[in-house]
């Protein structure tokens, strides 16, 4: 563990010993350990010790894509990233990754495509609210 403005896991010197999670007092600490091919198609990641997105799904003109899945496995992520309201960063939280770059990383998939065609603007990507209890709730005048 590294102290920096808070408590930072380094993930390059970790071992994975699991001493940090029984000493931490706020179970605050929790090690998942991945798979090593997990390591390589990284699409999105929000930061250090963070979430990260693999793949994305490849919507296909005529069909129905369907995507489920247990809490916090990256769906919205994937969706926020197929509607372009997320640029995906392809793992480099900390860098700039434009455009160009993303498309050249899809180059010779249907994404390629898909993302093209919705920086044109030749694609709308519509998302459905989740939270629908947050919505303005829409009341018809009364009539007098
Ligand atoms: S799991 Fe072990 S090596 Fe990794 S941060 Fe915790 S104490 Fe350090």
């Amino acid at each position: 563990m590294c102290i920096r403005d808070s408590a930072y896991i380094s993930e390059s010197l970790c071992v994975g010993c699991g001493i940090c999670v029984k000493k931490c007092p706020f179970d605050a600490i929790k090690i998942i350990n991945l798979p090593k091919s997990l390591n390589s198609q990284t699409t999105h990641r929000y930061g250090p010790n963070s979430f990260k997105l693999h793949r994305l799904p490849m919507p296909r003109p005529g069909q129905v894509l369907g995507l489920v899945g247990i809490n916090g496995i990256g769906k919205s992520t994937a969706l926020k990233i197929m509607s372009a309201r997320l640029k995906p960063n392809l793992g480099r939280f900390d860098d700039h990754v434009g455009w160009d770059e993303i498309l050249a990383y899809f180059r010779g998939s249907e994404l390629q495509n898909y993302f093209t065609r919705i920086l044109e603007e030749d694609l709308r990507a519509v998302m459905k609210p989740q939270c629908v209890h947050g919505l303005c709730v829409y009341k018809p005048e009364t009539k007098r």
